[in-house]
């Protein structure tokens, strides 16, 4: 079924010269407005899913030489009739086929609007078609899998079973307000109490799996950190397995960050190599003190390196005391291990959580990688079937959380309407996640289980 009125025109593949380039039509009149243009068949007469060659022609004038892809609605991506014109990827050629479209009726299409029919067409729910620009964008193997997961449907699934629960509810609530002068109670507030609480706490895990979802797909913020001289350059260098970053041995030449990505397991990990951590004296060292300190607080992972040959107990407490941050992980490194005895690397302070490596001689980097990984991804996995990696859906999510504390905290105060008005704003804004319109759903609801015939 076709909504919209229009039809928009748009080049599908990259702009810039290539072999060929693929301009999409679609809307009630794509199939006649390519019709007018294209020398060959007559596209109105043609069958759906069927390829035609022939030339676009502006009025004499052979623009190129096409094969036209022809998709009658509602068999199509969009639901509505769609052409497809593999042209010549010459940018001239294209530019002048979709002047020539607009000339003849079409539209140039905004930003997503191909997808958006789609979604407007019932093709997609609002967490698919935004599935499709994931996947899209998708860099990592991991942010693949989501996008793709997302795309078939596995979260608009699961909140689909929470907007059904959300709607019974709200179903017996709305009941009560039909039946106010009786003063009869269709909802259980007990059951109901319960209900809420068992959709909060899983709305309350799809909100806390945000972080992890958005690192695997935009990557995990790593700071290394650590006093002047402890290896953190080397380091560096030896996780990406490159002559990167600069090292010295002068303490605190690494004024400036630098940044880098590493991949591990299909996770990219956004490595920052900060400045050296300790008393600044100078003010470009106290900038870069600073600067750790705060990339730190915006980072999700910190691996702190100590020189295992240097540092005293003393120093170290210290250290790990005042980096502990709230929602970062911290991993304790002692580098330089091949500067020790066995024996002294056995009374190392803190052995039985720091992870001992010898940066220099790229000694136990491999099982660094593994822990890495292990501590911003896997420890953080489990309890999290589905991810929310999207940020509009983080704060629908967010409202539909306030809602339900509204809900929860006037369940025994306020009268029916104002608890119908606050499931309502919570099925609302779930709504909002997957495009449903909520109030259709709940009249129906009403009025297919409990037939009242008002
Ligand atoms: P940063 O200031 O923390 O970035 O430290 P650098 O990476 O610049 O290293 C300081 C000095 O320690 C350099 O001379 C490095 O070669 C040396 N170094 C780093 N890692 C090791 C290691 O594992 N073993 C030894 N023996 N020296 C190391």
């Amino acid at each position: 079924m076709t909504q919209t009125e229009d039809t928009i025109v748009a080049l599908a593949t990259p702009s810039g010269a290539g072999a060929i380039g693929v301009i999409r039509l679609s809307g009630p009149d794509a199939i006649t407005i390519a019709n007018s243009v294209f020398k060959g068949k007559d596209l109105t007469k043609q069958a759906t899913h069927t390829l035609h060659y022939g030339s676009i022609i502006d009025g004499e004038l052979i623009l190129d030489e096409v094969v036209i892809s022809l998709f009658v609605g509602p068999k199509s991506y969009t639901r509505e009739n769609v052409i497809e014109i593999s042209c010549h990827g010459s940018n001239y050629i294209i530019e002048s086929i979709i002047k020539l479209l607009i000339k003849k009726g079409a539209r140039a299409a905004k930003a997503g609007e191909f997808t958006l029919r789609a979604f407007l067409n019932g093709q997609l729910d609002l967490s698919q078609a935004e599935a499709v620009a994931d996947l899209i964008a998708s860099n990592s193997k991991a942010s693949q899998q989501i996008a793709l997961q997302q795309l078939r449907g596995g979260f608009s699934n699961q909140l689909a079973q929470l907007r059904e629960q959300l709607v019974q509810f709200a179903s017996l609530i709305e009941l009560e307000l039909d039946f106010a002068e009786e003063d009869v109670e269709f909802a259980n507030r007990d059951q109901l109490k319960q209900l809420i609480h068992t959709i909060t706490r899983i709305i309350g895990s799809l909100i806390q799996s945000f972080e992890l979802g958005n690192a695997i797909k935009n990557g995990v913020n790593t700071v290394i950190a650590g006093r002047p001289n402890a290896g953190k350059s080397t380091l560096l260098n030896a996780l990406l397995n490159e002559e990167r970053a600069i090292v010295s041995h002068i303490a605190g030449t690494t004024r400036d960050t630098i940044e880098e990505v590493l991949n591990i397991q299909g996770i990219n990990f956004r490595l920052i190599d900060t400045a050296g951590i300790r008393e600044a004296t100078d003010t470009i060292e106290q900038i870069g003190v600073q600067r750790t300190m705060e990339k730190i607080s915006q980072s999700a992972l910190l691996i702190y390196v100590f020189d295992a040959a240097q540092i005293t107990i003393e120093e170290l407490n210290n250290d790990l005391e005042s980096l502990q941050t709230p929602g970062v992980t911290m991993l304790v490194v002692a580098n330089k291990a091949d500067l020790l005895s066995n024996e002294q690397l056995l009374n190392l302070p803190h052995t039985d959580k720091a992870i001992i490596i010898s940066a220099k001689e790229k000694q136990h980097i491999d099982e660094l990688k593994s822990k890495i990984y292990h501590a911003a991804i896997k420890e953080q996995l489990s309890g999290h079937e589905t991810l929310v990696t999207n940020i509009r859906h983080l704060e629908a999510l967010q409202k539909t959380e306030e809602s339900l504390t509204r809900v929860l905290d006037g369940m025994d105060t306020v009268t029916s309407d104002f608890l119908s008005m606050d499931i309502k704003q919570a099925l609302h804004y779930l709504g909002e996640i997957t495009g449903a319109v909520t109030t259709d759903d709940l009249l129906e609801n009403i009025f297919s289980k409990f037939c009242i015939g008002k």
